[in-house]
């Protein structure tokens, strides 16, 4: 193990860690003890039928769903809670938002601003969160709009930009923030075919730079090319998991190849 450290915090803790992490709502209990690791710098396809969870998961590890139990945390950090003494409390809002501001996230659908351009979307959260001069704000939003190839939609109203540009310019907004964690819950999926492959292409980009990611796709070639690790989930519990092309070529459980079978 190495005793190197990143930020404070040894880098061999990893930047996600779910431990029995169960949530319910009402009597519906949606996650029954999902237990699993991301390392720093890796890559995670979560891939599952409709309704087993997979949104719900990572809704709880960026603040959305609080857990009915279990343990979840992210570069170390409880999220939610600070622990002291041995007992668990939960955190103040202000303390929350900070740790969530680490987090970035990506929806099916891109809720851009509509009213604001694509710059001023990405510039939005910076400027109101960091309080830094606008100038410098400005030049690096138009730095990762270059980054998604939308350098020259810089002024364009989300209206006027395709599906993927438009899902380019939110994966540029959350980056804005400088998270250390990007989560991605089926950013392809409201897409026309031909824009998918724009939207996977950042998204390596990404990983290639190094982004700890966890995404929730059907995409199984970004899965295998991309991804260090797959989880297929599925009624709430992690039924397999391992190298993608591994699960991908020797699924081990009935449920895997019946779903595999269908997005394959
Ligand atoms: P997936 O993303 O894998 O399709 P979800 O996490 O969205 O699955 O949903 C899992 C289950 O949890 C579904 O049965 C869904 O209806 C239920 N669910 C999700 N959010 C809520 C909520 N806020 N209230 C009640 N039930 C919910
Ligand atoms: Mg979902």
């Amino acid at each position: 193990m190495s005793d190197t450290t990143v930020g404070g915090v040894a880098s061999d803790v990893p930047m996600v860690l779910a431990e029995q992490v169960t949530k319910s709502f009402g009597s519906h209990e949606v996650l029954k003890g999902i237990t699993l690791e991301v390392k720093r710098g890796e890559v995670m396809c979560l891939v599952g039928p409709s309704g087993s969870g997979k949104s719900t998961f990572l809704r709880c590890i960026n603040h959305l769903e609080v857990l009915s139990a279990g343990r979840l945390s992210v570069d170390g950090e409880l999220i939610g809670y600070r622990e002291a003494n041995g007992k668990l409390y939960e955190m103040a809002p202000k303390e929350a938002a900070k740790q969530r501001r680490d987090i970035g996230m990506v929806f099916q659908r891109f809720n851009l601003f509509p009213h604001m351009t694509a710059l001023q979307n990405v510039m939005e959260a910076p400027m109101r969160v960091k309080g830094l001069p606008k100038a410098k704000v400005e030049s690096s939003a138009r730095e990762l709009l270059a980054r998604v190839g939308l350098a020259d939609r810089a002024d364009y109203y989300p209206a006027h930009l395709s599906g993927g540009q438009q899902q380019r310019v939110a994966i540029a907004r959350a980056l804005a923030m400088e998270p250390k964690l990007m989560l991605f819950d089926e950013p392809t999926s409201a897409l026309d075919p031909e824009l998918v492959g724009e939207v996977l292409d950042v998204m390596k980009g990404l990983a290639k730079e190094g982004m700890t990611m966890i995404v929730v796709t059907h995409e199984m070639g970004f899965a295998r090319e991309v991804a260090d690790s797959l989880v297929f989930m599925d009624a709430g519990v992690v039924v397999e998991s391992g190298l993608p092309s591994e699960v991908l070529a020797n699924p081990r459980h009935a449920r895997t190849q019946a779903f595999l079978s269908k997005v394959l």
